[in-house]
């Protein structure tokens, strides 16, 4: 274990993914440094497990799509179920502004080569989702291939197949430091004693500004605290509805085994690894639930069951991927501000071929350089949940 050709740090699923697309290529002296015990218990394990294809911009889109067909084959390809559930993403407009916002990015989608996708009008939207309240409702969008995937099994099909492959998975083991010499970087320091190697790839999710730290690299990426409340078993709402979003006040659902998984974006929530589940959440979210959902009155919550994760935010909300400029070897795949689960295929797949082959052909990735932040080059994704 002391030196590798690509040393991948965190084995989340963006590092899993990494390892599983650089084995497809053909690379296969590959280790990935965790520092936990077991995989998962940073951001992934805690993720909603949504995946959309309905984003306001082509970066994002494409993301997508590639992720979305990836999902579609993944039991198959990797012998490992993906637990992914085409049931869609539903977005409620009730504002004039609404409706533009969503016929533009629907544009932008279609352009794109998204195709499952649709504008719908009020009476659609009851028909799609029967248990909302309507009576302000002006329309919505549908995308019949959205849904939903189980990531600790995304990460972990991507891992096994990895490591059938060669790749060397060391947990319990903490990166502590990154050397470099006049070439560029040349190993890793762990609590488990140094690794050599002259590919380095930060893939520790929330953590990733620390880790670039390490590294004498600047990286804009800030932990920020979702919480999500399940509910107990409840069959007021159909086990098939898609995820439902209230564009109203950024209130979602969705079926999650017999009951529902809430969630909403806290404007209030400030940046810091905070991982404690605040009960006073529970409230904030039901109010917002009921108005929308108005039997979610009827359910039952258990606070003990609820829990906090990071999403790793970056200041235009899109990920920063490929190399740090100032340090030859050292690659970055961090900053999904909350997509990192839905976009886990095409980050290995695109930050796999910029390590081998130094371009990727899936998209532009110079416009998800970390030099767009010192450029001013930033891109804007507005459809965050
Ligand atoms: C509540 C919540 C809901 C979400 N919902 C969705 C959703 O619906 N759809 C979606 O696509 N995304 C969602 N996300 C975001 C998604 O979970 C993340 O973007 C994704 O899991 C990031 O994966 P990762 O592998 O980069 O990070 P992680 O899973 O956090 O993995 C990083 C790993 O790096 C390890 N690590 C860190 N520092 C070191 C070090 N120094 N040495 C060794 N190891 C280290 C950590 O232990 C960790 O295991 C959600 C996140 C949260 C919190």
């Amino acid at each position: 274990m002391n030196s590798a050709d690509v040393i991948i740090i965190g084995g989340g699923i963006v590092g899993s993914s990494i390892a599983y697309h650089l084995t497809e290529a053909g690379c296969r002296d590959v280790l990935v440094i965790e520092r936990e015990t077991h995989q998962g218990k940073g951001s992934t394990g805690k993720s909603m497990g949504g995946v959309r294809a309905q984003f306001a911009t082509p970066i994002n889109i494409r993301m997508s799509l590639y992720s979305i067909a990836f999902f579609g084959t993944f039991d198959e390809v990797m012998g490992h179920p993906s637990g992914y559930r085409p049931q869609g993403y539903l977005f409620v407009a009730t504002t004039p502004a609404h409706m533009d916002y969503l016929r533009e990015n629907y544009r932008h989608q279609v352009e794109a080569g998204l195709q499952a996708v649709r504008l719908l009008d009020p009476q659609e939207v009851s028909r799609i989702a029967p248990e909302i309240r309507h009576d302000d409702i002006l329309g919505g969008s549908f995308c019949a291939t959205d849904g939903f995937v189980d990531p600790h099994s995304v990460m972990t099909g991507f891992m096994q197949k990895a490591i059938e492959r060669g790749v060397r998975l060391m947990r319990d083991t903490d990166v502590t430091g990154i050397t470099s010499d006049a070439r560029g970087v040349s190993g890793v320091e762990t609590s488990h004693g140094f690794i050599s190697g002259r590919t380095v790839v930060n893939a520790a999710g929330a953590w990733a500004g620390k880790v670039a730290q390490l590294a004498g690299v600047d990286l804009p990426v800030e932990p920020l605290r979702r919480m999500l409340v399940p509910t107990e078993p409840f069959d007021k709402v159909s086990h098939q509805s898609p995820m439902v979003v209230d564009m109203k006040t950024g209130f979602h659902y969705r079926p999650e085994g017999r009951g529902l998984l809430l969630a909403w974006n806290d404007p209030e929530e400030t940046p810091g690894f905070k991982l404690d589940f605040d009960r006073a959440f529970i409230e904030k979210i039901l109010t917002r639930g009921v108005d929308r959902l108005p039997c979610l009155e009827e359910a039952e919550v258990n606070p003990s069951r609820a829990w906090a994760g990071l999403y790793e935010m970056t200041p235009d909300h899109h990920p920063v991927l490929g190399p740090a400029p100032e340090l030859p070897g050292f690659f970055l795949a961090n900053g999904f501000s909350g997509h990192g689960v839905m976009h886990s295929p095409a980050t290995g797949r695109i930050v796999a071929d910029l390590i081998l082959h130094g371009r990727c052909d899936l998209m532009d990735t110079r416009l998800l350089g970390l030099d767009r932040f010192a450029s001013g080059r930033l891109l804007h994704e507005t459809a965050v949940l």
